[in-house]
């Protein structure tokens, strides 16, 4: 750390926050007892905390956002600049930084025109539900209006997201959520709802959503929301077979195809999207975490100009265009962030790094696999990765959630933070996850690797 504070601001600041901050998804019953943790201050892979506790990030800022490392003086630079020269204008106009990001990023994906901006993965997914609904009315006199989301999977906060949301821990005691949206079944191998395995189980998982379709009513369903790599639902990696059967299956009852890579996008998976490891074609993709690394708040929403096209300008409705605003979506920081973040990582070549560390660290997770029976399946896509624990190897019964949360703690005083998927509910709360920044080393993974090694004997000997 700089040394900047001292220690009577540091017991200033943990008061403060004691007294006054409402923390994001956490007990606050532990801090009558423990401070909360509070970090000060980040450089590349490492982050430091109140006490002066330095930690190797393995989760990238706890969610998956901080892809291209901490204390990036060029886009603090960036920023900066643009900020000088123009705030915010509402996105009715256009700006410098927003027509140059938007440009940039399709340029990555082919076959996509159009950038809609928001504020955050959950609010871009609502932007594309009413986009669905929207094409409803004006095509087909409201009828293809349902959504179709899998189980597991999560869409953001907000009720329209939820509504959307396969992860029960997330949803309980939120609803009634919005009508109309439908779920299909998860594909998650490890995990099989039928006695099939690689591209036989793809497929019927696939074909289980035509179920569905068919069930509803294909003149119902206008589009499904899926995630590429499943995140916080378990790192759920699909088989073969499974994207290939999902397009054919949406192409043939003309249901939107909408991606969502909050998580996967930009360089997590190592393309810089997760479909395009599956070569699939979306009609709608929704992207947050990792667009600016968290240096700016940014959240988009792509399109291919088929969609674009039905909401154009039409003389006989003057409702015919895409009623939504997003006062601080597109502000100019979020895409002149975004723009120096992706200069990055192609200059650095880090979805090279990612992909090259991204296996390392599969196969240093499978050699911990091999030494402890805990670990019942190893799973991920670059470096998005995840370990789930079972208490028993056969029946795959998930791990307890505290030893889980044993082993994270463990890992923690180490001074390596990992993380796991969502608690409380059985079956989601036993995966360790791993997402380190795309600019991580052998090093990095080795200390990452060899603190879970240590957690792992810790906790169950
Ligand atoms: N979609 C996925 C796959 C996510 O994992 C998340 C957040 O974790 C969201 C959407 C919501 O994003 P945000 O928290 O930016 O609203």
């Amino acid at each position: 750390m700089d040394g900047n504070f001292n220690e009577n601001d540091i017991s200033h600041v943990v008061a403060a926050d004691k007294a006054h901050v409402w923390h994001h998804l956490i007990q606050h019953k532990p801090f009558e007892t423990n401070d909360p943790r509070i970090i000060i201050e980040g450089k590349g892979m490492r982050v430091w905390d109140q006490k002066g506790k330095e930690h190797l990030d393995a989760v990238s800022g706890g969610v998956w956002t901080v892809n291209v490392g901490y204390g990036r003086e060029s886009i603090a630079k960036a920023v900066y600049d643009q900020l000088i020269k123009l705030n915010y204008f509402a996105g009715s106009a256009g700006s410098i930084p927003g027509a140059l990001f938007s440009e940039k990023l399709i340029s990555k994906m082919p076959g996509m025109t159009r950038v809609y901006y928001t504020n955050s993965g959950s609010e871009a997914n609502e932007k594309a539900f009413k986009m669905v609904r929207q094409i409803a009315h004006k095509r087909y006199g409201g009828k293809k209006h349902k959504i179709l989301y899998r189980d597991r999977d999560y869409h953001g906060t907000t009720i329209g997201a939820l509504s959307a949301g396969g992860q029960l821990e997330r949803n309980a005691q939120y609803g009634p959520f919005a009508p109309g949206f439908v779920s299909v079944p998860h594909c998650m191998e490890y995990r099989a709802q039928w006695d099939l395995t690689g591209e036989a189980y793809g497929k019927r998982a696939a074909d289980a959503i035509e179920e569905v379709i068919l069930r509803e009513g294909p003149d119902t369903v206008g589009a499904i929301c899926l995630e590429p790599v499943t995140a916080g639902g378990g790192v759920i990696t699909p088989p073969p077979g499974y994207w290939e059967r999902v397009q054919e299956i949406c192409k043939k009852y003309d249901v939107l195809l909408h991606i969502d890579e909050v998580v996967c996008g930009v360089g997590r998976t190592g393309t810089w999207f997760g479909y395009q490891q599956y070569g699939v074609k979306p009609d709608m993709v929704t992207m947050a975490k990792g667009v600016a690394s968290g240096y700016a708040a940014i959240a988009c929403l792509v399109t291919t100009e088929e969609v674009f096209d039905m909401f154009k300008d039409d003389a006989s409705d003057p409702l015919n265009y895409f009623r939504d605003i997003s006062t601080f979506g597109g502000c100019t920081a979020g895409p002149a962030a975004a723009l120096e973040n992706m200069r990055i990582i192609e200059d650095e070549n880090l979805l090279d790094n990612c992909t090259a560390m991204g296996t390392y660290m599969l196969d240093q997770l499978h050699a911990l696999k091999d030494k402890h029976a805990v670990i019942g399946d190893v799973r991920g896509k670059g470096l998005f990765l995840g370990a789930e624990l079972v208490s028993d190897r056969d029946s795959r019964e998930p791990m307890d959630e505290k030893r889980v949360q044993a082993v994270v703690g463990d890992c923690n005083a180490q001074g390596v933070i990992i993380g796991a998927t969502n608690r409380s509910v059985p079956g989601f709360n036993n995966t360790l996850c791993f997402s380190p920044a795309l600019i991580a080393t052998r090093d990095d993974i080795d200390e990452i690797i060899t603190s879970v090694d240590k957690a792992l004997t810790k906790v169950f000997g």
